[in-house]
C-alpha cells in the first residue's frame, strides 16, 4: 500500500459560495491574502495567484469600512469564495455580507452583545453566507480563561461548542464550520480532536502563527498529518510568514504525501555527493517551478548522477540525471536522450508533455 488508509470522520456538509466543505468534498485547501485589502489591485492579483496555485477558497482582513467597502469590487472580480475576516471588526460584517463575500470568519467571544451576534447569523442567512466559528487561543473569553486558567485544549474546546450550539441551536443557523487554533501545534491538535469527539461541524484546521517557510511547514505538518491520519479535517490552512502562494503548496504537499488530493507533480531529488558535476540545486528550482505551473498527477526526478539516479528513481515517470556539461532524461528508470546542459530543462518538459499525451488521464482537474 503506497498511503496508510484514512477513515474521513463524517461531518456535515457546509458551502463557501459554490465550494462544498465536509461531507464528501475533498479536504479543501485555503489561505488568507496579505496585501492591504483597501488596495483592491494588489489583493485581487494576489488571489490570481493563489487561485492558480490551487487555492480554493480565499479569506482577506476587513480591519476597517474602507476594508469592507472595497470587498464589493474585490468579491464581483475574484475568481475564488471570498471570506472576509472581521475578528474584533465584527461591526463591518454587514458591509462585508452585502457586498458579497460567500463566508465570514468571526470569534463570537468578540461581540458586546449576543443581539449583535443575532443580527449578523440572520444576515448570513438571508445572504447564504457561511459562518466560521474561529477559536483561537490568543482570544478566549474571559469566562472560559478564568474557568481553565489558561487557554488550554478543553477551554478552547468549551469555548467552541458554547458559540456552535447557540449560533446552530439557539439561532438555528447550520452553514457553519469550525476552527480551533493555538500557534502550540500540540494542542491544536488536542483541542481538534476533543471536538470531533462532541461536535459533526465541519473543520477548519491549521497552526495559527506556526512561522517562515521551514519552521511554518514543520509544525503544519505534525499538527496537519496527526489530525488527517485520524480522518480529522475538512479544509486546511497552513499559516506561515511567506508568500501565501507557498501556503497552498505546502497543503498539497502535505495531502499528496497522506494519500488524500493531488494537485502537483510529485518530485524526488538527491541531495547531491561528490558525484555530481551539474548544479544540481539549481536545476532543480527550475523544474519546481515549471512543474508548479502543472496540475498533473506526475511523478518526477531530479538526480544528480547517472550512476545512480536512474536506478534509485525508476519509480519516477521521468526524471533528469546531470553528467558533465551533459544531462541525462530517463523515463521510468531508463535513458531514452542525452541532452547539453543547457537544453536539459527544456527537453524535460517536452518529454513531460509527451507523457500527458500518452496518458491524458494524469491531468487533473480541480474538484470543485
Ligand atoms: S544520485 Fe548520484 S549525485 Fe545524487 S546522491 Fe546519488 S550518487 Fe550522489
Amino acid at each position: 500500500m503506497m498511503y496508510p488508509e484514512i477513515k474521513r470522520r463524517k461531518t456535515r456538509e457546509v458551502f463557501v459560495g459554490e465550494v462544498g466543505i465536509g461531507g464528501e468534498n475533498p479536504i479543501r485547501v485555503q489561505s488568507m491574502t496579505n496585501t492591504d485589502t483597501r488596495d483592491v489591485k494588489a489583493t485581487l492579483a494576489q488571489i490570481e495567484r493563489l487561485a492558480e496555485a490551487g487555492c480554493e477558497i480565499v479569506r482577506v482582513a476587513v480591519p476597517d469600512e474602507k476594508a469592507a467597502d472595497a470587498l464589493k469590487e474585490i468579491t464581483s472580480h475574484s475568481p475564488l469564495p471570498v471570506i472576509a475576516d472581521l475578528h474584533f471588526a465584527t461591526l463591518l460584517g454587514e458591509t462585508a455580507i452585502k457586498n458579497g463575500v460567500k463566508g465570514i470568519r468571526i470569534n463570537p467571544g468578540t461581540f458586546k452583545k449576543k443581539e449583535h451576534l443575532k443580527r449578523l447569523v440572520d444576515l448570513c442567512r438571508d445572504y447564504g453566507v457561511c459562518i466560521r466559528i474561529g477559536i483561537n487561543a490568543g482570544s478566549l473569553e474571559k469566562e472560559v480563561l478564568g474557568k481553565y486558567g489558561w487557554p488550554s485544549p478543553e477551554a478552547m474546546v468549551e469555548s467552541a461548542l458554547k458559540w456552535t450550539r447557540l449560533i446552530a441551536e439557539e439561532f438555528d443557523y447550520q452553514n457553519i464550520k469550525v476552527s480551533l487554533k493555538s500557534s502550540n501545534w500540540w494542542h491544536t491538535v488536542r483541542a481538534c480532536e476533543l471536538f470531533s469527539e462532541k461536535s459533526d461541524f465541519p473543520l477548519h484546521i491549521g497552526v495559527t502563527e506556526a512561522g517562515g517557510l521551514i519552521p511554518g511547514t514543520i509544525k503544519n505538518t505534525m499538527a496537519l498529518t496527526l489530525l488527517l491520519l485520524k480522518g480529522i479535517g475538512d479544509t486546511i490552512r497552513v499559516s506561515l510568514t511567506a508568500d501565501p502562494v507557498e501556503e497552498i503548496y505546502v497543503a498539497y504537499e502535505i495531502l499528496k504525501d497522506l494519500g488524500l488530493r493531488r494537485l502537483h507533480p510529485d518530485i524526488v531529488s538527491c541531495p547531491t555527493c561528490g558525484r555530481c558535476e551539474i548544479d544540481l540545486m539549481k536545476l532543480y528550482r527550475e523544474v519546481e517551478a515549471r512543474a508548479r505551473k502543472l496540475k498533473a498527477d506526475i511523478s518526477l526526478a531530479v538526480m544528480g548522477c547517472v550512476v545512480n539516479g536512474p536506478g534509485e528513481a525508476k519509480h519516477a515517470d521521468l526524471g533528469i540525471a546531470g553528467g558533465k556539461r551533459f544531462g541525462f532524461i530517463f523515463k521510468r528508470g531508463k535513458v531514452i536522450k542525452k541532452v547539453p546542459e543547457e537544453k536539459l530543462v527544456e527537453e524535460f518538459f517536452k518529454e513531460i508533455d509527451a507523457f500527458l499525451k500518452e496518458y491524458p488521464e494524469r491531468i487533473l482537474r480541480r474538484e470543485t
